[in-house]
């Protein structure tokens, strides 16, 4: 069962540089403080300017990336439904803004599952701050940052069959 509707959360800085929050973190993101948007409603469909759903064969399907913005076509199923491509698109996003210094904000509707879950593979699969052997052990590390955390549990399903496939591609990551 979903958990019952409550006031989004106010953002909170689950790392130094890196705030994660629900619908009162959302607006438009600078060259200093990029914002990644993680939902569907309202944020991917008003960038997108579309109210029902985009073909699934639109460019801009899965996210929709400018400068500052980054927006997810994400909703938080009890199933999963996510695709491994925009993780991929989120970490080509965030890796190279967080190493310019710049702050980021990820939020969603509740802040609760899925843009603590995008901070949870930044940390973990960029900077290298948690432990990385599987979604289980970087969730156990992240919840002692994050204690707000509460993943869906089709996001988690979702990161736990895909975790290994779910790596930074930016240039230092691929380096090291
Ligand atoms: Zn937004
Ligand atoms: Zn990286």
């Amino acid at each position: 069962m979903p958990d019952p509707p409550h006031p989004p959360s106010a953002p909170r800085e689950v790392h130094p540089g890196i705030f994660v929050g629900g619908l009162t973190a959302c607006r438009p993101g600078t060259a200093r403080h990029p914002v990644i948007h993680a939902c569907k409603s309202p944020c991917h469909q008003r960038a997108l300017g579309y109210t029902r759903s985009l073909p699934a064969d639109h460019p801009h399907y899965l996210a929709r990336a400018d400068a500052n913005d980054l927006w997810l076509n994400f909703i938080d199923p009890p199933l999963p439904l996510f695709q491994p491509n925009s993780f991929a698109q989120f970490l080509a996003f965030a890796a190279p803004r967080i190493d310019d210094g710049a702050v980021l904000t990820l939020h969603c509707n509740q802040g609760e599952s899925r843009s603590p879950s995008l901070a949870l593979l930044l940390l973990a699969r960029h900077l290298r701050v948690l432990q990385d052997s599987s979604f289980a052990a970087a969730r156990a590390a992240y919840e002692r940052l994050d204690p707000a955390y509460r993943p869906g549990s089709g996001i988690a399903q979702f990161l736990s069959e895909q975790w290994s496939s779910l790596q930074c591609t930016c240039t230092r990551c691929q380096s090291s």
